[in-house]
């Protein structure tokens, strides 16, 4: 639990000191202790402490520790380097047993107190729902001195958005079903007087034929559902930002079957709609003054005899007929549907939309970039710069005429798949999609290498879902557009 205290005493089981190189060495220090920042000069003069990037020096006085932690040269100090160290030292094996922690911030400017916050509450998250011992760090009582109440307030909202999101894509498949994607945005939306919910269920989409979408669910025993929340925030009419996620609550590749190996974390394959979620949580919480839709198309992709099958011609919501060459990349049919279905129903100024999309995004970008696909660079430079300032990174590909001729289809006015296997599947996919959007402003984040962490932890985030797009979309939605 994270309190506000602007004014605590240094009283505390333990108390966390982040210095730089240059601060250490300067000695000048602004704590109301004194003994303590005697201590602690005793501790650098004999160079026992030097301020090194990440290292930390436990000082015991009595039954209070003072963990000191470095964070490196001034000019060092990252986004990423500022959340990682923050997340070490409250999980320090140091401070294992202490329940309640003061933290001094080694500046009070605002970018800082966000990352030490994000650093504790994003960095200290742990999937253990499953797991007897619990080890979070989030059941101790941590309080940072001297900051505005509003900055801590705020971070304190978005980030538990980010950690809603985590929750629901780390949690078993057939926990996290289209049905309990609709009670959660129910429950989020409930009550709040400037949100309606319109739900198309199986039967309304048969009848509007988002025939794709319905494609992919087909051999699944959960009903398929596109979920549109629409957030009136502004009192300009119109002027709306739609942000769409793939909600695939698992994904066994369909037909074309996923071998082991890949197929064992494909519950986070809702991640896009998991971000949707959360960022709504986030911008009822913060109040953002934007017209917004919120859009997840949720469905599952399981195999048995009503499956859909690869070589299938399906007719899109927009009247397109697209040939299944492979039923694994099915998250661009739920998005293509819903895609068009917004940009004629809802005429949206600009969408967004994010999607666990293809593992070639991890080929090209690895696991810290998601890949931003668009077809407006004024507003790729709003998405990336949101990416930036919320260390909630994205990476640019490009988006052109040419990329589809390589979506011809024999069969169909268009194939589901593009360039050869191993070439730039993301722009491919990102092209696809492309073609459902119209003359609408669009941006596309591939988010399947970022969204989840399979293997040790990775920068600030333990094991499990991060939470990509979180925090990106918020500062998008509340400060850049
Ligand atoms: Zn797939």
């Amino acid at each position: 639990m994270l309190t506000f205290n602007a004014n605590s005493r240094l009283n505390k089981d333990a108390v966390i000191v982040f210095l730089t190189e240059e601060s250490a060495k300067s000695k000048k220090w602004n704590f109301k202790n004194l003994s303590l920042s005697k201590d602690i000069l005793q501790v650098i003069s004999a160079k026992q402490f030097l301020a090194n990037e990440g290292e930390q020096f436990p000082l015991v006085r009595g039954k209070q520790v003072c963990l000191l932690v470095g964070l490196g040269k001034r000019s060092d100090v990252t986004k990423t380097s500022l959340r990682t160290i923050t997340s070490q030292a409250v999980l320090s094996p140091f401070l294992k047993k202490l329940k309640s922690i003061d933290i001094v911030a080694h500046e009070q400017n605002e970018a800082t107190i966000i990352g030490i916050i994000e650093g504790i509450l994003i960095g200290g998250y742990r999937w253990e729902k499953y797991i007897a011992k619990k080890s979070a760090v989030l059941s101790k009582s941590i309080c940072i001195l001297s900051v505005s109440k509003k900055i801590y307030i705020d971070t304190i909202a978005s980030c538990a958005g980010v950690n809603l999101t985590r929750d629901l894509v780390n949690d078993n498949a057939d926990v996290v079903n289209s049905n309990t994607i609709e009670k959660t945005i129910r429950h989020i939306v409930s009550g709040k007087k400037n949100i309606s919910l319109k739900i198309l269920t199986e039967k309304e989409l048969k009848k509007k034929g988002l025939n794709l979408l319905l494609a992919v669910n087909k051999g699944s025993k959960y009903p398929p559902k596109l979920i549109i929340v629409n957030y009136r925030g502004s009192s300009k009419k119109g002027d709306y930002t739609a942000i769409v996620g793939k909600g695939v609550t698992f994904d066994t590749g369909g037909l074309n079957l996923k071998p082991t190996g890949y197929i064992e974390t494909m519950r986070l394959d809702m991640g896009g709609a998991g971000a949707v979620i959360g960022t709504l949580k986030n911008t009822i919480s913060l109040k953002i003054k934007k017209n917004i839709l919120f859009v997840c198309g949720v469905v599952e992709n399981a195999i048995g005899p009503n499956a859909y099958k690869p070589g299938d011609v399906v007719k899109s919501y927009d009247g397109k007929t697209v040939e299944v060459a492979n039923t694994d990349a099915e998250g661009r049919l739920v998005l293509a549907d819903a895609l068009s279905y917004l940009v004629k129903n809802y005429k949206p100024a600009r969408i967004i939309d994010l999607a666990t999309l293809t593992g070639a995004c991890v080929v090209a970008l690895g696991y810290d970039y998601s890949g931003l696909v668009s077809s407006d660079d004024n507003f790729a430079k709003k998405v990336l710069a949101a990416a930036n300032d919320t260390d909630d990174r994205a990476w640019q590909l490009p988006s052109y005429n040419g990329l589809k001729d390589h979506l011809k289809s024999q069969y169909a006015d268009i194939k589901n798949t593009g360039l050869p296997k191993g070439a730039a599947g993301t722009m491919s996919a990102g092209e696809f999609l492309r073609q459902f959007v119209g003359k609408t402003k669009w941006a596309h984040l591939d988010i399947a290498g970022t969204a989840f962490v399979a293997g040790p932890s990775r920068m600030y985030f333990g094991y499990g879902a991060t939470g990509a797009g979180v925090r990106l979309l918020t500062d998008l939605l509340k400060n850049k557009l």
